[in-house]
């Protein structure tokens, strides 16, 4: 008959040995965050459990009650403990309000006085006895007013700690998501075990704590040793990857999401937590070339086999770009790196480097290479590019087209009269004069000092000549006014068409440039602030 509370108590103090490593490897890492907590519901839970074991062979009334009374020196704290550690954790370097700790405290420590001292005043225990359960003497009770404040506390703590793990694991991500997650199953345990003791469904009339509480340091280790939970590897890799300035998403092979940090974030405002499991896709929406991107860069990486893994991660880069309504284009270069558990591909980390700065550097390099510093009109190097695919363009749709040329008449007069500045200035009114002009898409350069070239596609003579002479006309109606001195301008123009006769073929760029200028050799000759066709 009285073999199975010693088993049972055999297997109570494995239990609380257990746990007694536990508080003492706790203890040794004590500056760990929650490390500390851990030791003192470690200490707590060996008291409690030792106390019960005791309790389940004690024979006397007067033993069992005394070891039900030790097991109050830790009992009532642990539930105290789970808040502090579910607080200690959650909120890394926030400390409880003091009030709340005072009561945090204060409550168990009453419960413990008020059950050592139970027998003066039974409002713990209105009666005691010892009951037999078929095997061995249990002890029973009725409870006192405290006793029930005692659960409303036990029952409040475990829903405060539930919620708060709960919490945590909603706002966290990677290491710390998994880590809360096996915290919040942990903290179930107690509130679990409570509601089978309220229900009276465990057998031997034996309490259901004592056996739930090993399942909750089961985790707390495997929390520990499993994701090296109160080390500070998981949090520096946690931090590090939100500190980091490039986006970090994380998918898996079906680009569900799986993770990102902050500055993902701030490239896809419409990443969030809560569509963590959810096509990526859909929190990508600023850009879906982003998705399509990934998504060809992915397939690459698919092909490849587990034995050529070593190909598989070199690195893939895609350059993609997001227009926000509030600022201008933002450029981003994103570097995909497959993720691999052992052999089996899993998903990809995908690194986004913000490189609006670089592309805007290499926009502006580029524009300064094909512009004319002074007036901002296509360079000479340009124009020639440009016109040249025009004519392509013309040949194959057999159009037209037409390019003037034209030179300012006594340019050095200016310069020699009123400065070399004011001559800069004159031509960069003379560029704006013919842009306000000419149409958008009409090409306009600087062929060399003061010597313009222009390229009118699309046109019939007749229509570039009335363009041609409106400008002729507006130099010489124009007055230039530099620091108060005016200016009268007027340049001469040569002209030259592309098109083709009948059984003729068009003529080259470089032709096209001698006629015109011959054109203008003429418009000089014959007096200047004329318009020549060649
Ligand atoms: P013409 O009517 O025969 O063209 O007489 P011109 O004086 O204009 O003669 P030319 O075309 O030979 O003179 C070009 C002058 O333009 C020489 C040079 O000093 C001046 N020039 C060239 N580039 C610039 C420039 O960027 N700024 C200024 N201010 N002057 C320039
Ligand atoms: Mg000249
Ligand atoms: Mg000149």
């Amino acid at each position: 008959m009285g073999q199975i509370n010693n088993f049972l108590s055999g297997f109570f103090y494995i239990e609380a040995f257990i746990i007694f490593i536990l508080g003492f490897y706790s203890w040794r890492r004590r500056k760990v965050p929650g490390a500390f907590q851990l030791f003192l519901m470690c200490i707590s839970a060996v008291i409690y459990i030792f106390g019960y074991s005791m309790e389940i062979v004690s024979v006397s009334l007067q033993n069992v009650n005394l070891w039900s009374k030790v097991q109050y020196l830790g009992l009532p704290f642990m539930p105290s403990l789970w808040v502090v550690q579910a607080h200690s954790l959650s909120f890394r370097n926030k400390k409880i309000g003091r009030p709340y700790r005072v009561i945090l405290f204060i409550i168990p420590l009453l419960i413990c006085i008020f059950r050592w001292t139970n027998e003066y005043h039974r409002l713990m225990y209105k009666t005691i006895s010892l009951v037999n359960n078929g095997y061995f003497d249990v002890l029973y009770f009725e409870g006192g007013i405290l006793y029930y404040v005692y659960c409303i506390f036990f029952f409040s703590c475990a829903i405060i700690s539930i919620v708060i793990y709960y919490h945590a694991f909603l706002e966290s991500t990677g290491y710390m998501r998994k880590q809360f997650r096996i915290m919040f199953y942990a903290s179930m345990i107690p509130f679990a075990s409570l509601i089978f003791d309220q229900l009276e469904i465990v057998p031997l009339g034996m309490d259901c704590g004592a056996f739930g509480i090993i399942f909750i340091y089961i985790l707390f280790a495997y929390a520990i040793y499993r994701y090296d939970m109160m080390h500070i590897i998981p949090l520096s890799r946690e931090k590090i990857f939100e500190w980091i300035y490039d986006g970090a998403i994380v998918v898996d092979l079906n680009y569900n999401l799986k993770d990102f940090n902050h500055a993902a974030k701030q490239i896809f405002q419409s990443l969030d937590k809560s569509l963590i499991g959810t096509e990526v896709e859909l929190c990508t929406n600023e850009c879906p070339e982003f998705f399509e991107l990934l998504k060809d860069l992915n397939s690459k990486h698919k092909l490849y086999s587990t034995q050529n893994l070593e190909k598989s991660l070199t690195e893939d880069v895609f350059e993609f770009s997001i227009n926000t309504l509030k600022e201008n284009i933002k450029y981003f270069k994103a570097r995909l790196r497959p993720l691999y558990d052992k052999d089996l591909r899993i998903g990809s980390t995908i690194l986004i480097t913000d490189i609006t700065k670089e592309k805007e550097m290499l926009i502006e390099l580029e524009r300064i290479a094909q512009l004319d510093g002074l007036t901002g009109i296509l360079n000479r190097r340009y124009f020639i590019e440009l016109a040249n695919d025009e004519l392509d363009r013309l040949l194959k749709q057999c159009g037209n087209g037409v390019m003037f040329m034209f030179d300012i008449d006594y340019f050095k007069r200016i310069n020699d009269t009123y400065g070399h500045q004011a001559g800069d200035y004159v031509l960069k009114e003379i560029a704006s004069i013919v842009k306000s002009i000419i149409r958008a898409n009409d090409l306009l350069g600087r062929y060399g000092g003061e010597e313009f070239i222009a390229f009118l596609p699309d046109l019939s003579l007749n229509q570039a000549m009335i363009i041609v002479e409106r400008i002729r006309a507006a130099f010489e109606n124009h007055t230039f006014n530099y620091k108060d001195k005016f200016i009268k301008v007027t340049a001469s123009f040569g002209v030259s068409e592309y098109y083709k006769h009948e059984h003729e073929s068009y003529c080259s760029f470089d032709e096209m440039v001698m006629h015109a200028d011959s054109g203008l050799y003429e418009a000089k000759k014959s007096g200047r602030n004329k318009i020549f066709l060649q």
